[in-house]
């Protein structure tokens, strides 16, 4: 079983029926999905995203908005997520830091990966909000980079599907799920699995990549258990 694991998932998770905001019952099962982790005595650092808010590239869409204005607005929403998500999770009785990349002491604390570690060591969740802190990047490029500086055993990509298809199963029903891929397989055009800064910093740290559906209830832990029926992973020593 895993020890230490890096769950990802994406801001629009969170959103409501009409796909932007914060959904509290969502975000009540979300954090109550991690508490079953917690209990196993798994480390959790978890990343969220902040397309339920503000993404750089669609603000930025008319050219009044500079991209990288735009990408940090994004950043920020992913700190709104992060506190929304610190509530559920101590809701639950979990105990819970929130750490971002761009200070902001008000709310949380800085980024510091040796406090980090610290904190998971003693049982706590940690947050990692607003990214890598700069703009161009994604959240799944922060969730791979914070992965590989906790020594997590895995990144965890929890989404609405689950695993990676050879093309968009909601589209084509003929759509084929890919139980294990190469990173360079990931990288490769038509599947979408990460951007190609996530993938390619994965590769190089040989760090596995399971993309997983988080709506089905105790998915998360029968993977970190060593589950992977109900998923896809990445890396290269499979095959
Ligand atoms: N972002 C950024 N740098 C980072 C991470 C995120 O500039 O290191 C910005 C970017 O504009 C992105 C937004 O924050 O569109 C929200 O993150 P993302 O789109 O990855 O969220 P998700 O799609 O996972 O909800």
């Amino acid at each position: 079983m895993a020890k230490r694991v890096l769950v990802k998932f994406s801001g629009e998770a969170l959103a409501s029926k009409e796909g932007f905001g914060i959904d509290t019952a969502i975000l009540k099962y979300i954090a109550s999905e991690i508490k079953s982790l917690v209990e196993n005595g798994i480390e959790v650092g978890l990343v969220v995203g902040g397309g339920n808010i503000i993404r750089g590239v669609s603000a930025a869409k008319e050219g009044i908005i500079r991209r990288s204005a735009g990408d940090y607005m994004g950043m920020l929403a992913t700190v709104i997520n992060a506190v929304a998500l610190q509530e559920a999770l101590e809701y639950w009785g979990l105990k819970v830091r929130v750490q971002s990349a761009i200070k902001m002491e008000e709310i949380c604390e800085p980024f510091i990966v040796r406090r980090a570690i610290r904190h998971l060591e003693k049982g706590r969740v940690v947050i990692f909000a607003a990214g890598t802190g700069n703009p161009f990047f994604t959240t799944d490029t922060a969730a791979t980079l914070r992965a590989i500086e906790i020594g997590a055993e895995m990144i965890i990509k929890a989404t609405k599907v689950n695993g990676v298809y050879d093309k968009d199963p909601n589209r084509f029903p003929d759509a084929k799920k890919l139980d294990t891929l190469t990173y360079d397989e990931a990288l490769s055009d038509n599947i979408k699995v990460m951007d190609d800064t996530a993938i390619a910093l994965a590769k190089d740290n040989r760090l596995p990549i399971v993309v997983c559906n988080m709506f089905e209830s105790g998915n998360l832990l029968e993977i970190i258990k060593g589950d992977y029926t109900k998923c896809s992973i990445v890396s290269n020593n499979i095959k």
